[in-house]
């Protein structure tokens, strides 16, 4: 358990943003998401704390033959270009409903 510095309830650690208050309980979450190549992007989310603004932090990774996954570019983006990219991808028909228009 952990206590969320908002509203100090107290808060399994699993949950990555408090179910009381909505606050992010981490200063930064990540995730994988794989390619059809290969490759891989991961984005990760740094909660802006203080004087630190938030960033969304977007990267390509690689496997090199027989080697861990290489970071090969990455990109940050602000607060407003990252809530962009998610309505974009949020307005953008699922493969399924596009093929029956
Ligand atoms: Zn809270």
């Amino acid at each position: 358990m952990t206590e969320c510095r908002r509203c100090t309830e107290k808060v399994d650690r699993e949950f990555r943003y408090c179910p009381w208050c909505g606050a992010p309980l981490r200063i930064k979450v990540t995730e994988l998401f794989g390619g059809t190549d290969g490759k891989a992007l991961r984005v990760s989310r740094y909660f802006g704390h203080e004087e630190q603004e938030p960033v969304v932090r977007m990267s390509v990774w690689s496997e090199e033959l027989g080697r861990h996954l290489r970071a090969e570019a990455a990109v940050s983006l602000t607060e407003e270009e990252a809530e962009r990219l998610a309505r974009f991808l949020d307005e953008v028909p699922a493969p399924d409903e596009a093929q029956t228009l």
